[in-house]
């Protein structure tokens, strides 16, 4: 025997150690440290680095170690007060379930080598199914979380609806959806113009028109929609897409509807819950992650896929080293030919383990349980002079912020203070989001754990706390050097002066250097009368600004503004939305005289933005009354 195998009764003395210490961690008095407790790298790096230790040291010291240096460096997830992100907390049984599939080394690729895991998997997708309503030829895999699912389904539509990539692929989403979305697309070859980033309605949600005119405009410009990722409890709101009308226009066209349901859809569990998520059972796949509303400890998500034969054919690959692990029977599922993951934990025993332990109806009613408390917290902000409500209370999440006479910036810094504030206590931690462009307080209730005078506590924070203004100054401006010669974009265009730059007022406020900058990069460029400068639903990143000459902007088909010396268009397509993703045009504009523009392309405008602050502040203006609009 090597050196790395235990005995029986060192094993159970260290695994007792273990239990005793994490039950100790997990039992503290809510009050008794921070929600979070940050620390610098180098802070870490004094406690932590070093290189591995050529001969072994005693396990109680190592623990004591971690309980030392380690353990007090991250958040209390299983805090009743936090109701940041999205939360998690797990239960205990689940924790156990991880530890019976490591301490057993599982490995969950093949039937042959790990029946009795597969067929518990098989079980608890069996259970998602039925939950969702799926039909039972629909197939799964229980991933490391959301974002793997959402990958593993676009990959699996691609496969089924095409096969090879494309350039021709359109993926289609709104706004709100994850960036996880925006990243499978990245890794899996579409390039950004090939995801289309739609304007969600008054109540954040995917605009079905917006949908239907997008998928038109590529399908009249020869390319092929392929993939709408709807959402089922969106990140920033809660808020559901309208499934059912998605789906219809899905169905007509072909393409895959994807509903990502990594926040909401464990929901369906609740009577409220399955009433707000109707239509989730006619999408072709669905991710869910059971790390979130299902209170299973990280990392646990899944993908479900409708026509389940779809799920094998993306992914069923049979090289001549594992042959002897194939069997060939139809029911002995060999769940590495279900994802791009060979060897793969257990992930269904914890959610075996937790589910029969404590019964549905526990889990169904901690989630009607936070469902209760968001909306006992947005009735709490309708009451209060001090607070605004910005969202509604959609699933577990509510948005809303302490009022300020002042403006927009004020009202950021204030919020940003409080939320600050907030966090260096133990009685809650939140997070914030911008919607429309406006600052937001974003309180998610997820944790099994939450009471309602958790909530309330976080509310009276927002209501009373003072604002030491001192203190939240804004973050300063960081700024970036680069190479002018990387920035002589348009090779051989003739240089703009630096004088009409100046005079706009988007850029009046620049100093001499970004006017240079501007004036180096900016390209001069006529339209005449009559001309269409953007059309609505086109793919485009530049940002122009009138010199001269009026124009008309039009939104389907209806005219809504006009525009003249000074005024400005494109910056929601130009601005980016992550990973260099971008709306499409969401306005027509014709020039109605000849029009003299300046144009810059959509990365400098970024830059731009983010370096200079009187144009991110004119910026974030527009995008919040457009967007508004929109
Ligand atoms: C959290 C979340 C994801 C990402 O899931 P991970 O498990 O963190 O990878 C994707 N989509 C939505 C809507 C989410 O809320």
């Amino acid at each position: 025997m090597g050196r790395l195998w235990l005995d029986a009764k060192t094993m159970r003395e260290l695994g007792h150690q273990v239990v005793d210490a994490i039950a100790e961690r997990l039992v503290r008095p809510w009050d008794a440290t921070p929600i979070i407790a940050a620390a610098s790298p180098d802070e870490l790096a004094a406690r932590l680095a070093e290189p591995a230790p050529e001969d072994g040291r005693p396990f109680d010291e190592l623990l004591r170690r971690l309980d030392r240096d380690v353990l007090p460096f991250m958040t209390r997830n299983e805090h009743p007060g936090y109701f940041a992100y999205i939360p998690g907390s797990g239960t205990w049984p689940s924790a156990l379930g991880d530890l019976i599939a490591s301490g057993l080394n599982m490995d969950v690729g093949s039937w042959s080598l790990s029946a009795g895991p597969s067929e518990l998997e098989l079980v608890v997708l069996d259970w998602f199914k039925q939950w969702i309503g799926y039909p039972s030829h629909a197939a799964g895999v229980l991933t490391s979380g959301g974002s793997a699912a959402n990958m593993t389904a676009l990959a699996c539509a691609r496969e089924a609806v095409v096969g090879a990539m494309s350039d021709r692929l359109v993926v289609y989403c709104a706004d709100h959806a994850h960036s996880s979305v925006a990243r499978a697309a990245r890794i899996l070859g579409f390039r950004p113009d090939q995801l289309r980033v739609l304007p969600v309605d008054e109540r954040y949600r995917m605009r079905p028109d917006a949908l239907v005119h997008a998928m038109d405009a590529d399908i009249r410009a020869g390319r092929e929609p392929l993939f709408v990722a709807a959402v089922a409890g969106s990140t920033s709101t809660g808020a559901v897409d309208p499934l059912r009308e998605i789906a219809a226009i899905c169905k007509e066209r072909g393409v895959w509807l994807h509903v990502d349901g990594a926040y909401g859809a464990f929901a369906v569990l609740s009577e409220r819950g399955r009433a707000t998520l109707r239509g989730l059972e006619l999408a072709d796949s669905i991710t869910l992650d059971p790390h979130k509303w299902l209170y299973q400890p990280f990392e646990c998500g899944c993908l479900l896929v409708r026509q389940g034969h779809q799920l094998l054919n993306a992914f069923e690959i049979v090289p001549d080293y594992l042959r002897d692990a194939k069997t060939g029977v139809p029911r002995e599922v060999n769940f590495a030919d279900y994802g791009m993951q060979l060897s793969r934990t257990s992930h269904a025993i914890k959610v075996w383990l937790s589910v029969q332990y404590f019964g549905l109806a526990a889990f169904r009613e901690a989630i009607d349980r936070c469902i209760d408390l968001a909306q006992h917290a947005e009735e709490r902000i309708r009451r209060s002079d001090r607070l605004e409500l910005v969202s509604p209370a959609a699933l577990g999440i509510v948005c809303f912020r302490r009022r300020t006479d002042g403006s927009e910036d004020e009202a950021e810094r204030t919020n940003a203070h409080l939320i600050r504030a907030l966090s260096r206590g133990s009685i809650g931690f939140v997070s914030s989001t911008r919607l429309r462009g406006r600052f937001a307080v974003r309180l998610c209730v997820l944790n099994h754990t939450s009471r309602r005078e958790d909530v309330d506590a976080v509310i009276d924070h927002f209501e009373r706390a003072a604002v030491d203004t001192r203190a939240a100054a804004p973050a300063p401006v960081v700024r970036h050097e680069r190479d002018a010669r990387i920035e002589e974009g348009w090779l051989g265009a003739p240089r703009v002066d630096p004088d009409v730059v100046r005079s706009l007022p988007l850029f009046a406020e620049l100093d001499d250097r970004d006017v240079e900058r501007v004036a180096r990069i900016a390209r001069e460029v006529r339209f005449p009368a009559g001309a269409a400068i953007v059309e609505q639903w086109e793919v485009g990143r530049e940002f122009y600004a009138i010199v001269d000459g009026t124009a008309r902007v039009f939104k389907d088909g209806k005219e809504i503004a006009e525009m003249g010396r000074g005024d400005y268009f494109g910056e929601l397509a130009a601005l980016e939305w992550g990973a260099s993703f971008s709306y499409p045009r969401l306005a027509t504009v014709l020039a109605t005289t000849d029009v003299r523009a300046l144009v810059l392309p959509g990365p400098f405008f970024n830059e731009l933005v983010r370096d200079a602050p009187s144009v991110a502040s004119r910026i974030r203006h527009t995008v919040r009354e457009r967007m508004a609009r929109a």
